[in-house]
């Protein structure tokens, strides 16, 4: 029987292969990331992959060679010779302050590094991830790695309530109710941050932003299984969460797991 921490384990390194996929650790960033989640028995105990691979990339990462670590970033389960990833501060100390994130991701994704050294403020423009870019997303302002304790709660107080903390030059950090949610906020911020990116080449720093009363008019829409011409063929239920950009990616990378 699988125990809890093998599933754990699993959806960690299916993540951590995911981040891969979606283009967030590619080329010269292929070794560069982490996914992390909290166990459901004991939140002051999260899984995150490691460092000490044969071959240290998160495309190839397995589950049975990711790591536990507690809420000091020190490692308390995982095989012999691997270590935690060099940036665990990043992840224990964000835990630490928000007892309801359940996972943490940080990678170093290229627009979204480049908008940060132009310091450029992301702003919406494209449905894809609005929520996360409607308001400016906190900077921290040094591009060091976060290696020691003070360094990560300077990182989780940038990050304060936020979704998503953006590091100057060095890349961002996402957070989540489960790993879906912080895997899936990194992917959406890099893709505002590639359209910011092709706007500002288009048009210059004064570009044009989707204006912020047209994103209102889509907060009061009418749900999906209410519209007339639908409900009935819901049948009066809410229409399934489309998660489908998920499972594909899912998929794609757990074929030899
Ligand atoms: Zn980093």
């Amino acid at each position: 029987m699988p125990t809890e921490l093998d599933d754990v384990n699993y959806q960690v390194a299916v993540a951590n292969r995911i981040l891969s996929e979606m283009g967030l650790t590619t080329g010269v960033t292929a070794s560069l990331g982490h996914a992390s989640m909290r166990l459901p028995s004991d939140s002051g105990r999260f899984a995150v992959k490691g460092r000490g691979y044969a071959i240290d990339v998160l495309s190839r990462v397995l589950p049975h060679e990711m790591v536990v670590c507690d809420l000091n970033g020190s490692q308390v389960e995982g095989p012999a010779g691997l270590t935690p990833c060099y940036e665990i501060k990043m992840h224990s100390c964000i835990y630490r302050v928000r007892p309801e994130v359940q996972s943490v991701v940080h990678v170093h994704p290229r627009y979204t590094v480049v908008m940060s050294v132009l310091q450029k403020t992301l702003v919406p423009m494209c449905p894809e991830g609005i929520d996360l870019v409607r308001h400016p997303l906190p900077v921290y302002p040094h591009n060091k790695l976060i290696l020691t304790d003070e360094d990560g709660t300077e990182v989780a107080e940038t990050l304060g309530d936020a979704p998503a903390v953006l590091l100057l030059g060095h890349g961002a950090a996402t957070v989540g109710k489960d790993l879906i949610q912080s895997v899936m906020n990194m992917f959406q911020l890099e893709e505002q941050a590639r359209m910011n990116w092709y706007a500002y080449c288009a048009a210059g720093p004064n570009h044009a932003q989707i204006p912020e009363n047209l994103i209102a008019e889509s907060d009061n829409r009418p749900p999906i299984h209410e519209l007339p011409h639908l409900a009935e063929l819901f049948g009066g239920s809410p229409a399934p969460v489309n998660n489908g950009v998920w499972l594909d990616y899912v998929d794609r990378v757990s074929k030899d797991l």
